[in-house]
């Protein structure tokens, strides 16, 4: 699947189900008695659901229910204690640069005009980062958003300023393991890199590149100059597109 990518366009809305309490499997987790971020189809609303436990089989949540109802565990069952811990559902994160995490604590406080001028890939970035510093600071940023709850990102992917910086910034999204929709951007850049050469590039790793063989990586596309290329360039990259 490829994801056409304007600004951010992608939209996920996860949320765990509330299931009956069934018979449990093999390879079980229970998380014991924690308080779950649940949602309520009906009032379209958060739920909260406290002193809850939550029956995991594999990879998939089997079952939701209260602490105090007893439960028949398949044996070997892994009990984890949740007392005072929040379970949710993994955050969707539709619009990231992942590598310009080099540049954190760097642009705090700076208007988006600033930020063109300082941090895109219009500045010197594109000539002074090599594909070792895109590869870290992609995989760098997954791993934050690891780290605080974000299980799926979109990838607005501007790293795209020769082939070898934007397969560095792929190949770490596939390394990380993480969901990522990886959204190779065409835009108008200064260092030579032009746009015949990033559609080469997006057709070369659409057919052949390394997220084919990746069950968490997907290949998109992200255009942000679509309201200014004449009407002919706007055709030729939605026929890539599809
Ligand atoms: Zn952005």
């Amino acid at each position: 699947m490829r994801t056409f990518s304007l600004f951010s366009s992608l939209l996920a809305i996860s949320q765990l189900l509330l299931l009956l309490p069934s018979a449990a499997r093999g390879s079980d987790t229970l998380f014991k008695g924690g308080t779950v971020l649940s949602f309520d189809n009906v009032t379209e609303s958060v739920k909260v659901l406290y002193n809850t436990s939550v029956l995991v089989s594999g990879s998939q949540i089997v079952s939701i229910f209260p602490q105090s109802q007893n439960v028949t565990l398949s044996p070997g069952t892994e009990v984890i204690p949740s007392e005072g811990k929040i379970m949710s559902p993994g955050f969707v994160d539709t619009h990231r640069h992942l590598w310009q995490s080099a540049f954190r604590t760097l642009g705090s406080n700076t208007s988006l005009a600033e930020y063109f001028f300082r941090y895109s890939e219009f500045t010197q970035a594109g000539t002074v980062f090599t594909p070792d510093d895109v590869y870290y600071g992609q995989i760098i940023g997954i791993y934050e958003s690891l780290n605080a709850g974000v299980t799926s990102i979109l990838d607005h992917a501007h790293h795209t300023w020769s082939n070898a910086t934007a397969l560095a910034g792929l190949n770490a999204s596939i390394a990380s393991g993480a969901r990522v929709w990886w959204c190779y951007a065409f835009h108008n850049l200064t260092n030579g890199y032009t746009r015949e050469d990033q559609l080469a590039d997006f057709e070369y790793l659409s057919q052949y590149g390394p997220w084919r063989n990746s069950s968490t990586t997907t290949l998109g596309l992200a255009y942000d100059p679509i309201s200014l290329d004449p009407p002919p360039l706007v055709q030729t990259v939605v026929n890539v597109a599809k």
